[in-house]
């Protein structure tokens, strides 16, 4: 019964800290979102002291009748929100619903088609340090050097050329919209699953801001942390009924032993949330301040790779300022706005180097900044680089202390979790 901070005060004291960053920094991390205190309430419940190996109904222990339940409300609210037949809601991240799909429809050996790395992909679609691309033959397909846009003609000749069992779309820094129908004809041709990682976009999908993956998919995959704004976690969906069953078994018991029964209980709370109306006004607003923040980006001598964005993720291409992506992700961070440096397609910098950032808007929204505040984040952004452009790596101290007391005026204008 004893609390935390006293029982343990080295440890509450680095969740207090953290606590404190995400209240006085501005997130702009698009894979991150804020989720409910009803979310948190959940995922902090006693159904972490569950084991509940099997699916609701069938499981391997008993005492499993309350788990059921919350269960069971997470794959019906997953099912109506993606207007599919079947969830698997247990994989315990998006890299482990990947490789429940792998498990349950190809074999070691067998050929893959994804994005690779370097356009947008994910490391789990075959990148080569990962099991993906060690266990499969990985072919990837990019974007075009003209446009920095999928290019389909490739897709289709890489795979008549290579035969895949399996073609993934998504990815993890694709600004613009997939068109799901043509990578099905694409997968039709040469008689392989198409499979769609909508980790980074499956908010805005259940909110009807993105196209579905359905009806084209064979299946898709998804995390539940980013713009579907629940607990870590990932999930399946398929429509197939002789997939869903082959993926039930992959989990568990192929990948997966007893499932994280109180992150399936955050998983519910947060798909009960997106049913609202509330959650297709705050998708919206995603995309709007996606497109606010990436035009008053491109207003202050920046490139934003495809010139825009129709998500929630932009990349933002630095080489305008002459600077790199790890110098610009530092001094943004000493000023408080929180990035991540990423590549840009043809990048001529190292991974480590880079020349772009990857920069979203879904923590930002959920805190309750609109265009404004956005259009407010961009110039900060300008200020800082313009500032690193013209004294050099280290920045410049002022300039970063000045744009730090803005951020701190605009975090204490919109509270994070006032009651905790
Ligand atoms: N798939 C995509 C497209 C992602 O962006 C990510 C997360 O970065 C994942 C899968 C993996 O998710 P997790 O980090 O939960 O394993």
């Amino acid at each position: 019964t004893q609390a935390l901070s006293e029982r343990d005060p080295e440890l509450y004291a680095s969740i207090t800290a953290e606590l404190g960053r995400q209240r006085d920094e501005i997130e702009l991390i698009a894979s991150e979102n804020i989720v409910s205190a009803a979310v948190m309430e959940a995922q902090g419940s006693v159904l972490t002291n569950k084991y509940a190996e099997g699916y609701p109904g069938r499981r391997y222990y008993g005492g499993c009748q309350y788990v059921d339940v919350a269960e069971n409300l997470a794959i019906d609210r997953a099912k109506q929100l993606f207007g599919c037949e079947y969830a698997n809601v247990q994989p315990n991240s998006g890299s482990q619903a990947n490789q429940g799909v792998f498990q349950a429809l190809i074999q070691p050996g067998d050929t893959i088609l994804g994005m690779d790395l370097a356009s947008g992909g994910h490391l789990t679609h075959g990148a080569r340090p990962n099991q993906s691309g060690k266990w499969f033959n990985a072919v990837h397909y990019g974007v075009r050097e003209s446009d920095n846009l999928i290019d389909y003609d490739q897709i289709q000749a890489l795979a008549t050329e290579h035969q895949p069992k399996l073609i993934i779309a998504g990815g993890s820094a694709i600004p613009r919209q997939i068109d799901f129908a043509r990578f099905r004809e694409i997968a039709d041709s040469v008689g392989a699953y198409f499979m769609v990682d909508m980790a980074h976009i499956a908010g805005l999908i259940a909110a009807g801001e993105h196209p579905s993956p359905f009806p084209h998919a064979h299946v898709a995959t998804t995390t539940t942390h980013k713009t579907l704004r629940g607990p870590r976690g990932g999930m399946i969906v398929t429509n197939d009924e002789a997939i869903a069953k082959k993926v039930n078994s992959a989990i568990f018991p192929g990948i997966q032993g007893g499932p994280l029964m109180h992150v399936i209980a955050g998983k519910a709370a947060a798909f009960g949330e997106a049913l609202k109306p509330e959650f297709k006004a705050y998708q919206k607003q995603v995309r709007a301040n996606a497109a606010a923040l990436a035009d008053q980006l491109i207003q202050g001598g920046l490139d934003i790779v495809t010139g825009g964005t129709d998500t929630h993720v932009m990349l933002v291409d630095l080489r305008p300022k002459g600077v790199t992506g790890n110098i610009a992700d530092k001094a943004l961070g000493r000023a408080h706005i929180t990035t991540n440096k990423n590549g840009i397609p043809f990048d001529p910098e190292k991974p480590t180097v880079t020349s772009g950032l990857r920069l979203g808007t879904p923590a930002g929204t959920t805190r309750g900044f609109g265009e404004a505040e956005f259009r407010q984040i961009a110039d900060l952004i300008i200020e800082v680089i313009d500032g690193l452009a013209a004294n050099g790596e280290n920045g410049n101290a002022d300039v970063e202390a000045a744009v730090r007391a803005k951020v701190a005026d605009l975090c204490a204008r919109f509270p994070l979790y006032p009651n905790l």
